[in-house]
């Protein structure tokens, strides 16, 4: 009798492969469909899904992975843990409850995106707030944060971890469901008195998860599948006192009961020893992210605990190597036994696209490397084969995936000698500009003679449903070349005019040629590939397609050049050229996992420095490389900080010190909380930045000020991600603060961030106001 070995999910796409559940989310959120049809249609993608992993021979099929918003949501309700505001009062949770909770209701515009990150808009006149969102750990996917308070009560206010097992049973389907584990919830969740531990909840949490898993167990279920990625975090003792207890507790309540404890996104290094004396029955470990960490961990692990081996990417999208991953796991089910050993993927396959085989247009030798969601699956059914049967029974698909490795090794398409001669060429002199900041900015004061606080914007300015429908109209061949382009420059010029007549003192181009700012750039760099169905969900209905980096980045031809000469055609004001920074594009794209991010992060640098070269020869003065994301790459453990803030930074000033002293480089970024990351934000070294700042009150510029920071900076005095238009006097109160922390001569005036997600009628005033503001100002200085 052949040995079998289980094969789990751990957790799929819940989007559906034609993004079904947001048109059905965006049909009833607009009124257009009822609640009935929304729940066939989610019916029936976890039926589609269910039955796929069954087909594809996943043995542990997760049920409660799918959402209607997201799972840290569904955690909060479940528990009961709805703020007052949402005007619930006990009983099951309605569907429009938990909408308000994710999106606000009435009156408050929809959430969107703007950052390439997410915000709210926080048009809060009327209605109420949605509960704020924030990054599930280093990811592009964003949760509901969970709102305590301390004498919070909990209660089982949703059934639907039960449910959903029932629903699969009914189907046919025996399922591990899935629940974010109670002190991961805790961790993530936020109390508005900053003194008040979440984790001091614990206690009055645990009836309800005990309650939960009871009725999943009265109901057949003999695993659940239980996430604790706060396992991979840097934890102090309370908290693992606090994992003790829960698991403790859980263990004495449903003796019976064998909990897979899933950690994910990085290693258990110090928690190791925590994570192996729980009194579960399994511990999932990410082998994709820390493949180093197996060893220790078998050499800890209680014998009958039962390892689920994450050995297939779940959140990046490259094929396999199934033979070296053989390798490794091979001597693990030996010396465990088979029925002790899972195969899974690194973690939820929620962060992977779903279907490779529908991107007709994919680049076939580029396609025979990839592998999403459904590709993912059939690796992991081939390696449950191989440890049960043996490599023989599944010799073909071995051969295969080897075959795809060496080819994607081998390609021409993965590896340029002309990059890589480049690379080797780089030294310290290409991160160095000539001059230190304070003579660059003497040179740059006599070239531009701007006045005091000198006004200007992000980049983008609001791209109208017009731009959006001309571009589509390109894509689609229904809007010939030429037109698209003088559209764009009609569009350029009318923007460029208005700036001019506001009196803003530099000047943008606004960005109407860009349908994102990290595709714009790929779409022109080779290494890059683009799908048509990649999607991937960033929160609630919203998705990203992000951009596949797959081999060595050079620039055949410039860019943005073209556009911004016809810009500066059309003033004597300064023009700021625009360009996404390489930290930013590696973060927002996925990427090769054949060299080191921070290699690949270099070769982008080289090209965009190129960009940056030619601009400067066209003439350009002031160049703008946008790092919106680079603090998101920040490592989830607080000792990996410096070496990735080290080789991002560096790849930001391989792009910015190519040029003359007396051309200005700016950066921009959209995040708040710089304290943390002050030293690399000095050691970029660009001429100016402009951050996110105005809903801070300008508290973030104290980093600013206590690091005596020198360059110059210009805070948001403009929340662009509210469309409510902010007058003279609250700008003039913000520059007021922000004079209080930083010397006059450091202070530009402008918004947030890009105003593409605004109006034009917010805009307009917005921008009037803005430049007030700042002769106000000058004024009175
Ligand atoms: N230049 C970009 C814009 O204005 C910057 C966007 C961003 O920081 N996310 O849209
Ligand atoms: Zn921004």
């Amino acid at each position: 009798m052949s040995k079998s070995v289980s094969v789990a999910a751990l957790g799929t796409p819940r989007i559906g492969p034609r993004r079904e559940l947001k048109t059905a989310l965006e049909s009833f959120w607009a009124g257009k469909s009822d609640e009935k049809s929304l729940l066939d249609t989610a019916a029936g993608l976890r039926a589609a899904n269910w039955a796929r992993q069954k087909a594809q021979g996943i043995t542990v099929i997760p049920s409660n992975d799918f959402s209607f918003y997201d799972q840290v949501l569904d955690t909060s309700v479940m528990v009961g843990a709805i703020p007052a505001i949402y005007g619930w009062k006990g009983g099951p949770v309605p569907l429009g409850t938990y909408f308000a909770m994710a999106r606000g209701s009435q009156g408050a515009a929809g959430p969107h995106t703007s950052c390439g990150h997410a915000h709210h808009d926080h048009d809060h006149h009327h209605g109420v707030p949605a509960q704020e969102m924030t990054k599930w750990f280093d990811t592009n996917y964003h949760y509901m944060v969970p709102e305590f308070e301390a004498g919070q009560r909990f209660e089982l206010a949703s059934l639907k971890p039960v449910d959903e097992y029932r629903e699969a049973k009914a189907l046919g389907y025996e399922t591990r469901p899935v629940l974010l584990g109670p002190v991961t919830f805790l961790k993530l969740g936020k109390a508005k008195d900053p003194n008040f531990a979440p984790l001091s909840l614990l206690g009055e949490l645990l009836p309800v998860y005990v309650d939960v898993l009871r009725r999943l167990s009265a109901n057949g279920a003999e695993w659940v599948q239980i996430d604790e990625p706060c396992l991979v975090l840097d934890l102090d003792e309370p908290t693992r006192e606090a994992l003790r207890r829960a698991y403790a507790t859980i263990a004495h309540a449903l003796p019976q009961l064998k909990l897979m404890l899933a950690t994910y996104f990085g290693a258990l290094c110090d928690n190791l020893d925590t994570a192996v004396a729980l009194p579960v029955a399994g511990l999932h470990l990410d082998l994709v992210r820390a493949p180093e960490q197996l060893d220790a961990v078998l050499a800890k692990a209680p014998r009958g605990l039962v390892l689920s081996l994450g050995v297939v990417d779940g959140r990046n999208v490259w094929k396999t190597d199934l033979e070296k991953v053989l390798a490794k796991i091979e001597p693990v089910a030996a010396r465990r036994g088979t029925d002790h050993v899972q195969i899974a993927p690194s973690c939820s396959m929620l962060h992977s696209p779903i279907d490779l085989e529908l991107e007709a247009n994919l680049d076939a030798e580029v396609k025979g490397w990839l592998a999403f969601a459904v590709q993912k699956m059939d690796e992991l059914a081939t390696l449950g084969r191989a440890l049960a049967g043996g490599r023989e029974s599944v010799k073909d698909k071995l051969a295969a995936s080897t075959a795809a490795a060496a080819a994607r090794r081998a390609s021409p398409k993965v590896n340029d000698k002309a990059v890589a001669a480049r690379m080797a060429q780089v030294t310290e002199a290409f991160a160095r500009r000539k001059s230190g900041f304070a003579d660059r900015a003497k040179l740059q004061r006599a070239r531009f003679n701007l006045p005091a606080f000198p006004t200007t914007t992000i980049g983008s300015f609001p791209q109208t449903p017009e731009v959006r429908k001309a571009r589509a109209a390109h894509d689609k061949g229904r809007l010939g070349h030429a037109e698209y382009e003088q559209f764009l420059r009609e569009e350029t010029a009318r923007t460029v005019r208005w700036q001019e007549e506001i009196g803003l003192d530099v000047l943008v181009h606004g960005e109407f040629e860009r349908n994102d700012m990290v595709q714009y750039f790929g779409e022109q760099l080779a290494g890059f590939a683009f799908t048509r169905h990649g999607w991937v969900q960033s929160y609630g209905s919203r998705c990203v397609r992000p951009p596949i980096l797959y081999g060595d980045v050079s620039r055949p031809n410039p860019m943005t050049v073209a556009w911004w000469r016809y810009a500066q055609s059309l003033t004597k004001k300064p023009m700021k050229a625009m360009l996404t920074g390489p930290v930013t594009i590696l973060n927002w794209s996925f990427v090769r996992d054949d060299i080191p991010r921070s290699q690949a992060s270099r070769q982008i640098a080289l090209a965009i420095r190129d960009e940056v070269l030619d601009l400067e020869k066209a003439g350009a003065a002031m160049i703008q490389i946008d790092e919106a994301a680079l603090r998101e790459g920040l490592s989830l453990r607080r000792g990996d900080w410096k070496r990735y803030l080290d080789w991002a930074v560096e790849s930001f000033r391989i792009c910015a010190s190519g040029v003359a002293d007396a051309t200005q480089i700016h950066t921009h970024m959209c995040y708040s909380e710089f304290n943390q990351i002050i030293d690399a934000i000095a050691a970029m070294d660009a001429d100016v930045i402009s951050i996110e700042t105005s809903r801070s009150k300008m508290e973030l510029l104290e980093a600013f000020r206590s690091y005596q920071y020198p360059n110059e900076i210009g805070p948001g005095v403009y929340d662009i991600h509210s469309p409510r238009v902010p007058d003279v006097s609250e700008m003039t109160e913000l520059l007021r603060l922000a004079r209080q922390r930083l010397k006059d001569e450091q202070l530009w005036v402008n918004p947030d961030c890009g105003l593409k997600t605004r109006k034009w009628e917010e805009v307009r005033p917005a921008l009037i106001n803005m430049v007030e503001a700042a002769r106000d100002l000058r004024a009175a200085a």
